[in-house]
């Protein structure tokens, strides 16, 4: 199956290694192709592919909302995040988001259980979005947006309260949470390797960085305040699964529990 990988830089992504892997482990041929797309040029890329006979492609920064609108039908969790990780080529194109997924998997993974708790996520983008997402669909009691663009914040807050009446959305300055996840860049590489949580707050119960493959300034200071620490390795490997199920057939649970296990080894060696 010929798939890959749509962004601008591409250089650094560790999709095509996963790939490879993933390949092996599933014993099945998969061409993986990390293609660098600058912004405003996804049609022309995904037309090329397409007459190639690609299956599809994930989709990174700064492309997601730039794929959503290129889709002819989007899944409800695309649309509800307005957000698109990954594309399906077939008669027409269907866009589809891991993100939320891969992250409740990485969280039943990691044991990180957010039924009835109050929770408190930085960042106010996509991936912020995709934890709302995960976290009310595990029955969050709360989530409460905070970022320095207070407008963007409220937005996330109030579209995801419509989706999930459930759950209490707020926005605003950083309050005591019992989960915290990191959703800005902060610690990635060419990003300040600063902590967004404030001097003030106590230690979380758990704080979840998305950022993966290096200790963060969120990390380090979360484990100083006690709090258990989880990176977003697992979560990268679990919506690449996804995605894969999304243009093959599903793998089922044990199965993807079980792969995601080695591919998280060859990701991270
Ligand atoms: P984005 O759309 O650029 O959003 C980043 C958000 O962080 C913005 O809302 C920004 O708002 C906020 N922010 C930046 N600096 C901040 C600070 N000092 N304090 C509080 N908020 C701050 O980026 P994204 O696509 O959502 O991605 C965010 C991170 O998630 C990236 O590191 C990405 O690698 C990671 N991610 C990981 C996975 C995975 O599989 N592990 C998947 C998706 C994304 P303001 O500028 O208004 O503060």
């Amino acid at each position: 199956m010929k798939l890959g990988l749509f962004g601008f830089p591409v250089g650094h992504s560790r999709s095509p290694r996963l790939f490879a892997r993933l390949a092996t482990l599933i014993k099945k041929p998969i061409s993986y192709e990390a293609v660098a797309v600058p912004l405003g040029t996804l049609a022309a890329a995904a037309r090329l592919r397409r007459a190639a006979g690609w299956r599809g492609v994930n989709v990174t920064a700064p492309l997601k909302a730039e794929a959503a609108a290129y889709a002819d039908r989007l899944t409800p969790a695309a649309r509800a995040l307005g957000a698109v990780n990954v594309l399906r080529f077939g008669r027409g194109v269907v866009g589809h988001n891991t993100d939320a997924q891969g992250l409740r998997d990485a969280l039943k993974s990691a044991g990180v259980k957010a039924r009835g708790k109050s929770t408190l996520v930085f960042g106010a983008g996509g991936a912020a979005r995709a934890a709302g997402w995960a976290l009310a669909r595990e029955g969050a009691r709360s989530v409460r947006f905070t970022a320095r663009t207070a407008s963007r914040a409220r937005r996330t807050a109030n579209d995801l309260r419509k989706i999930f009446p459930r759950t209490r959305f707020s926005a605003g300055a950083g309050a005591p949470a019992e989960i915290w996840i990191n959703a800005t860049p902060l610690g990635m590489k060419g990003f300040p390797d600063r902590s967004p949580a404030p001097k003030h707050l106590p230690s979380p119960e758990a704080a979840v960085d998305l950022v993966y493959g290096r200790r963060t300034a969120f990390q380090r200071d979360a484990a100083a305040r006690g709090a258990r620490v989880e990176d977003g390795a697992a979560m990268l490997v679990y919506q690449a699964l996804r995605a894969w199920e999304f243009w093959d057939k599903p793998l089922g649970g044990r199965r993807r529990a079980a792969l995601a296990g080695p591919l998280m080894k060859e990701v991270f060696k």
